[in-house]
């Protein structure tokens, strides 16, 4: 062992105290948190939103991923993709006419195995013909408490239709909302270790406004995990949104998560908040909190 003398040590401090600011800890631990702008594009209403949205997004340079469904882009595909062509955006499958690949106790039963299999597939041959680049990414609708974990059948479609992720754990346990800041995961354990799990967060926007039409339902837990993301009432001004992903920006920050990115609805935002203040307000307190503006594409390992 080599013997360091006081003078030593005194002077490895002082070279070290000049360095930049460099973190010894876990090298997990320094990674910064991204904050990922992701919409779920699916209805004839999300073309005049996408409009508003894809603005903000290009006066404050902030990246985004558009989940859109195969029919919302074959109605429109040249304005879609002289809004989504720009390198700022990710454009990924939200399946092609937003059938349901799972059964969810809220939302309804499953397709057959040949509408998913046209769910899964068709949208993704739609957009890669459109754009011209690779769709990477699924969000299957609606989402899942238990993402696509034990669904061997759904997840070899994905593997065969040549997608590198799925954002499909949207919901909290026991389908409650807010779905919580859960990280990444491969799906090695159901046998497909390349295909990536990466997870969205916080409410379904549509249903903090009650722009379901669902009105009072069973949706939280109780006792809560996150009982500071549960606001009193549904929101009732882009700030009282805004109010609601600021706890979700700062606890993935504060709690060193990989990401953070809410589920968000065009048609739902446009309806609520036309200037799309909440977009302004989020992403401006995304950059005040130094998190770093991402896609999902760019969370992949
Ligand atoms: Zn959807």
């Amino acid at each position: 062992m080599t013997h360091l003398s006081r003078r030593d040590l005194m002077g490895a401090a002082v070279a070290a105290a000049m360095l930049p600011r460099l973190t010894f800890a876990d090298p997990a631990a320094s990674r910064p948190t991204r904050y990922i702008a992701a919409y779920d594009t699916e209805s004839p209403a999300c073309l005049a939103a996408c409009r508003q949205i894809v603005a903000v997004h290009k006066r404050l340079e902030m990246p985004a991923t558009f989940f859109i469904t195969g029919t919302t882009l074959q109605a429109n595909a040249k304005e879609y993709k002289d809004l989504l062509a720009d390198p700022l955006f990710e454009v990924a499958s939200h399946t092609w006419s937003h059938k349901l690949l799972r059964d969810h106790p809220l939302c309804g039963r499953a397709a057959s195995p040949d509408e998913q299999r046209q769910e899964i597939f068709k949208s993704k041959e739609l957009i890669e013909s459109v754009f011209e680049r690779p769709c990477l990414g699924l969000r299957p609708a609606v989402g899942f408490d238990n993402a696509f974990k034990g669904a061997p059948d759904l997840l070899k479609l994905v593997h065969e239709a040549g997608y590198r992720y799925v954002s499909s754990l949207l919901w909290g346990p026991d389908c409650s909302m807010p779905a919580l800041i859960e990280p990444p995961f491969h799906y090695g354990p159901d046998g497909f270790p390349g295909l990536w799990e990466l997870p969205g967060h916080g409410w379904h926007e549509n249903l903090l406004k009650d722009n379901n039409r669902w009105g009072a339902r069973r949706l939280t837990l109780w006792p809560s995990p996150m009982p500071k993301g549960i606001p009193a009432d549904f929101v009732k001004t882009p700030h009282d949104e805004f109010e609601v992903n600021r706890v979700f920006l700062e606890a993935a920050l504060e709690t060193k998560k990989p990401h953070i990115s809410l589920i968000w609805h065009p048609w739902s935002l446009n309806g609520f908040d036309p200037q799309m203040k909440m977009l302004e307000l989020t992403f401006n307190h995304a950059r005040t909190l130094n998190l770093t503006p991402s896609t999902y594409a760019n969370l992949l390992p």
